[in-house]
């Protein structure tokens, strides 16, 4: 017999690693994909990093971590926090977790009481809804547009704001749609939010280092809020280590503590070994920050000079990220043979199944009609990529 909770039953599965999956999949199947769908960098850990997850093994980090991380790693946050940010937060601050998605999880968790309002700019990143259905709060989108550089105004914030609201989850640089707040648009959104002591910010900075218009502003620089603000972030991005699953958070003190207390039931804490390789990242040479910016923008530069030359399609020059999100809307409705595309999700399977090309549904991130195409891939795979996008969009009428 099977029996699952209501919870998991209304559980969405992750698009962006089901688009990862279908793109494997069919890679397995001997079919040349190009995969452009899940969001990770194509590089590889840098070296100096590597030798300190080697040597984490031969120092026998293997047993259990404190909870909320190794002090040292609590520490060297702490202190990229003050460098990067000019940002006071103490180690007790900071929890770290299995993945900036674990701590996201976490702060949830332990701040949304069920029917309690959380506010997510939209297009928003898959999990963020999801993660707020597990805590059984209620999302409340706001609707951005293509036009509006999917930036979300002050206006707009306010209006969404109630009684109920508890937080709001924001993203910059965004995934998917690469748009990146000015110092003056947080400052703007921090000043709305001054009026509203109960609502917290959840502040998801993990493209910090993927800025191309200037260096991360993040919205916990505003002393009006500066309590409120909880910052989540991690080493995935920033140096190429999406599968060590190293995130943290940094929050109030009384937050930390509770998120200590639910992973102390959940995983017991993050791994030692990618911890340690954690700290290397934290504390070693940066220079790869340099390095994989510079091949990210000449990346999304490519792309969008393929992308602006499509007839029909609408798209902003994302300002940080990996992501461009174009806007396909002029070609729901139209159809290959008797293939029809009556949405994204269509159009997605289409450009996978036709053009041999992984992209992930706009649906998924709150914005049907548009489809979000990573370019952490090769200049050669992404040059590719776009002859093949152009062509299945031209066999479309
Ligand atoms: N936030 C955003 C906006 C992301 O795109 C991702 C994707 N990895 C995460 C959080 C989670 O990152 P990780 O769990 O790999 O640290
Ligand atoms: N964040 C990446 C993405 O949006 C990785 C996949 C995931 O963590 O969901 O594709």
């Amino acid at each position: 017999m099977e029996k699952l909770s209501a919870r998991i039953k209304a559980l969405s599965p992750s698009a962006t690693i089901a688009m990862n999956q279908k793109g494997r999949d069919l890679k397995e199947k001997g079919v040349d994909v190009i995969n452009l769908s899940v969001g990770e960098p194509d590089f590889n850990t840098p070296d100096h990093i590597k030798e300190a997850a080697k040597k984490a093994v031969d120092d026998n980090f293997s047993f259990y971590a404190p909870v909320p991380g190794y002090p040292s790693l609590r520490q060297a946050i702490a202190d990229k926090l003050k460098r990067e940010n000019n940002l006071d937060f103490a180690p007790a601050q900071i929890v770290v977790s299995t993945g900036a998605k674990h701590a996201l999880a976490n702060v949830i968790e332990c701040l949304v009481e069920k029917g309690e309002e959380v506010i997510i700019p939209a297009p928003y990143w898959v999990s963020y809804a999801e993660q707020v259905k597990i805590a059984e709060g209620v999302n409340v989108f706001i609707e951005t547009t293509v036009d509006a550089e999917f930036m979300m105004t002050p206006e707009q914030l306010r209006a969404a704001i109630t009684p109920k609201t508890r937080a709001l989850l924001l993203c910059s640089p965004s995934n998917p749609t690469g748009s990146v707040y000015t110092r003056d648009e947080l400052r703007a959104i921090a000043d709305v939010l001054a009026e509203y002591e109960d609502i917290f910010v959840i502040s998801d900075e993990i493209y910090e280092h993927i800025t191309f218009d200037g260096d991360h502003e993040s919205i916990a620089q505003f002393e009006n809020i500066r309590e409120r603000v909880i910052i989540i972030n991690g080493v995935s991005k920033a140096y190429a280590m999406t599968g060590y699953r190293i995130g943290y958070m940094a929050g109030p003190e009384w937050l930390a503590k509770a998120c200590t207390k639910l992973q102390g039931q959940v995983t017991s804490g993050a791994t030692s070994i990618a911890m340690q390789a954690a700290l290397a990242a934290m504390t070693g040479d940066q220079s790869c920050l340099k390095e994989m910016k510079e091949a990210f923008l000449r990346r999304r530069d490519l792309v969008l000079n393929h992308v602006k030359d499509i007839d029909g399609v609408k798209c902003t020059t994302p300002g940080g990220a990996f992501y461009v999100f174009p806007d396909f809307s002029s070609y729901l409705g139209k159809s290959a043979g008797d293939r029809k595309i009556n949405d994204s999700m269509d159009l997605s399977i289409y450009l996978l199944e036709v053009g041999h090309i992984a992209t992930v549904p706009g649906s998924a991130f709150g914005a049907e009609g548009c489809v979000r195409i990573s370019y952490a891939n090769s200049d050669e795979n992404l040059e590719k990529a776009m002859v093949r996008l152009k062509k299945a969009l031209a066999a479309l009428s």
